[in-house]
């Protein structure tokens, strides 16, 4: 799975994308630094940007607005996900070269670890200080999804089998629902593996009714996830994040509805295409990755139909995985550089996307 195939990376570079002496034509934050403000709250203000922007449009006249104000090559975003060092040390110098700020999806609770591997309060306030956005990826990234069972449950079960848990995670002890829409039961995780049927979670006491596969799914319990998003929005609160990552690059509607009630928008709920059309629906967005799991030659094909359509994509990357370098981020940002795409965070996109 590793995209370790050099797609035609000379057939579509027409120029080289060289650190450090790149025009910087397309890929500027428009908003640059606000008002001299250099501090890490300079964020949180949802009217922070662009008061030469702010319309006296009507309502009737908001959506005229909106597509007045939009602009003439399209916009991207760089999410990068998780919170790694490496964002600081791959990411954020292509970024720099670039004048092109981008979104961080950071784990709150990795965040305060003070781990190595994971960016600390500091290194996060840096990315703030020179115009990044910092969105919620929930405190301790639990994956915001239902998932079907695949196995019957039977009245005395303790072992349910939900289709898919076991590749997005889950933290023993964290409490968890089982629901046909009729009955609901919750349980708490105690112990989680493979046995003959396949990929199991072990409950600390049985099921006592009955439920039938694919009618019935497991997901957290509604405190839980509530927990999960007030936690985050916490230890975020110093940088005013006003959007989230959802973890695993899941989200069903369930939990959408859920952090409506906490953010403005949510960067990844569909994946295979970056591209969305303007207006976008902040909660309906396409992400899709640019340096993982996908060619270059997509990558620029993308981003040559964001330019020609004048639309808004959203593209992710982790910086932790090998293939994800400095090199690679700067060649995108060239490419929106010659094709006159903005590079802007999220929460410029749906501010401009609202025509505000
Ligand atoms: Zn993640």
């Amino acid at each position: 799975m590793v995209d370790s195939k050099p797609v035609g990376r000379r057939t579509v570079l027409r120029r080289t994308a060289t650190l450090g002496i790149a025009s910087i034509a397309g890929c500027f934050r428009s908003d640059a630094t606000e008002n001299g403000n250099t501090g890490s709250d300079s964020v949180s203000s949802p009217d922070k940007a662009d008061s030469d922007q702010v319309s006296n449009a009507s309502d009737d006249a908001s959506k005229d607005a909106a597509e007045d104000e939009w602009f003439e090559n399209g916009a991207v975003t760089f999410i990068y996900d998780d919170g790694p060092n490496d964002d600081l040390e791959q990411a954020f110098p292509a970024h720099e070269t670039y004048d092109a700020p981008a979104t961080v999806g950071i784990v709150s609770e990795w965040m305060e670890r003070n781990d190595e591997r994971w960016m600390n309060v500091d290194e996060v306030t840096r990315l703030v200080d020179a115009g990044w956005e910092i969105a919620s990826h929930t405190a301790t990234h639990v994956a915001l999804t239902s998932f079907d069972l695949v196995e019957d449950v039977s009245p005395g079960d303790n072992r349910i089998y939900p289709e898919g848990r076991g590749q997005h995670g889950f933290l023993l002890g964290d409490p968890i629902e089982v629901t046909d829409g009729e009955k609901l039961v919750q349980r708490t995780v105690v112990e989680s593996d493979d046995d003959d049927i396949g990929r199991y979670l072990e409950l600390d006491e049985p099921i006592n009714t009955a439920f039938t596969a694919e009618e019935t799914v497991e997901r957290y319990t509604e405190p839980f996830v509530h927990k999960q998003l007030a936690d985050s929005q916490k230890a975020l609160a110093e940088f005013g994040p006003t959007t989230f990552l959802a973890p695993h690059n899941v989200i069903d509607d369930r939990h959408l509805d859920i952090v409506r009630e906490y953010y403005e928008g949510v960067l990844n709920v569909n994946s295979g295409t970056p591209v969305n059309d303007i207006p976008f629906d902040p909660f309906d967005t396409n992400r899709a990755y640019f340096a993982e799991h996908v060619d270059r030659d997509q990558v620029y094909a993308d981003l040559t139909q964001i330019a020609e359509e004048n639309v808004y994509g959203v593209l992710g990357a982790h910086t932790h995985r090998e293939e994800v370098t400095q090199d690679r981020i700067a060649e995108t940002l060239e490419w929106c550089n010659e094709l006159g795409i903005e590079a802007i965070t999220f929460e410029e996109a749906i501010s401009r996307n609202a025509g505000e």
